[in-house]
């Protein structure tokens, strides 16, 4: 079995992805192409924002809204413990400060109760400029951003939803990669939208923040690309991979997201009937009002389950398992002696050793669920 069966999928749509990417080749547009612009727009309109900025991956994406926000040296920005490397990388690669924040034990996204309290606290010792919250839809699961605007607003803070999992996941009738002043996603092939390498996109209704995104990806270009106004970098989504993700995306929308959604189901209904939480096995908990895009169906072990074990067994069943995440973002040895390092994070402390990712794509059978549900039963 494949963790996400990126196979699978090629085969299904191998006749529009094999004639997009040779439409590319025959016109020889590898570099902003008409793909790219149609892809923009379909995005845009998707998520229902008035710019789409693609680029070349999702921690670009990332670096980019730091980058048009000024967000650097002396800065502080507020990051969930429990996420990708690179939700608190790129705060730290601008200059600024990540102060990283503990999760809820129950959506693993970033607590809202906690994260004022850190705004608080940051506040009063006021070492540092406090400009912005990263908040993560992990999993696929959009962040509770009903409560975050909230708290940003009532203490001035601009809102960076990485999306970069949750491209697809919706909160009361919105759709994620909208919530934040400035959203991103990533297009690695793994993520719920992926393409066949690297890509991301940035997304505002701000017209300002977007040309400055458009600028800054484009080496600071001002009227062109040789006119250069500000320092920047180059990151660009290629033709054929806004080709590959133009038919992705398709079915995306018309049935992948609705698939991954049932499959999801099927694991929680299998465990509940197989009598997985008796056993103090925790599943995947989506809310009153949230829909996710499933990047990774999660568990937490029971207790003093031995992970590695576990895992071992199962691929040695042919199920291969996966940790997202084995490390807190302020355990991680890029921050080790910085104010970055000090964090008080229990629940993130606890979840990295008891979490376990299965294998989940649209294209999953009842019958795979099954066979992965038997397995881990029989092992906890
Ligand atoms: C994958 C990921 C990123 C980075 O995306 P890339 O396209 O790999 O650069 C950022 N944040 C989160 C939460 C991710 O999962």
């Amino acid at each position: 079995m494949e963790f996400r069966d990126l196979k699978k999928q090629y085969q299904l749509l191998k006749g529009d992805i094999d004639s997009a990417v040779q439409d590319v080749c025959a016109k020889a547009q590898f570099i902003g192409g008409a793909q790219v612009k149609e892809l923009e727009k379909a995005l845009a309109e998707y998520v229902g924002v008035k710019h789409c900025i693609s680029c070349a991956n999702g921690t670009d994406a990332l670096s980019l809204a730091v980058m048009a926000w000024g967000i650097g040296s002396g800065d502080a920005v507020f990051v969930p413990d429990f996420t990708y490397f690179a939700s608190g990388e790129i705060v730290s690669f601008a200059g600024a400060t990540p102060i990283f924040v503990d999760v809820c034990k129950d959506t693993y996204n970033i607590d809202p109760d906690k994260l004022e309290k850190a705004i608080v606290k940051a506040k009063a010792e006021g070492k540092y400029k406090l400009r912005a919250v990263v908040a993560v839809d992990l999993f696929g699961l959009p962040a509770d951003f009903d409560r975050i605007k909230e708290i940003c607003k009532k203490y001035d803070l601009l809102l960076l939803e990485d999306g970069a999992q949750g491209f697809g996941g919706k909160l009361g009738g919105k759709t994620a990669c909208s919530f934040g002043d400035i959203s991103t996603t990533s297009f690695f092939p793994a993520k719920p939208l992926g393409c066949y390498g690297d890509g991301g996109a940035v997304f505002t209704d701000n017209d300002e923040w977007a040309d400055l995104v458009r600028s800054y990806a484009v080496h600071g270009k001002g009227s062109s690309k040789y006119d250069n106004i500000r320092v920047g970098v180059n990151s660009r989504l290629d033709s054929v991979q806004a080709a590959v993700l133009n038919v992705k995306f398709d079915a995306f929308k018309k049935y992948e997201l609705e698939d991954i959604n049932k499959v999801a189901q099927k694991y929680t209904e299998l465990f509940t009937n197989a009598g997985a939480q008796e056993k103090g096995l925790v599943l995947p908990v989506i809310k009153e009002g949230f829909y996710s895009s499933w990047a990774q169906y999660t568990v937490q072990l029971p207790e003093g389950a031995d992970r590695e074990k576990i895992q071992s067994e199962m691929k040695a069943k042919g199920i291969p398992t996966m940790i997202y995440y084995i490390k807190p973002m302020h355990s991680q040895g890029a921050f080790e002696g910085t104010d970055s390092a000090i964090a008080e994070c229990p629940v993130t402390d606890e979840i990295c050793s008891k979490v376990l990712s299965l294998p989940l794509d649209p294209y999953k059978s009842d019958e795979d669920v099954k066979v992965v549900v038997e397995e881990l039963m029989k092992l906890i």
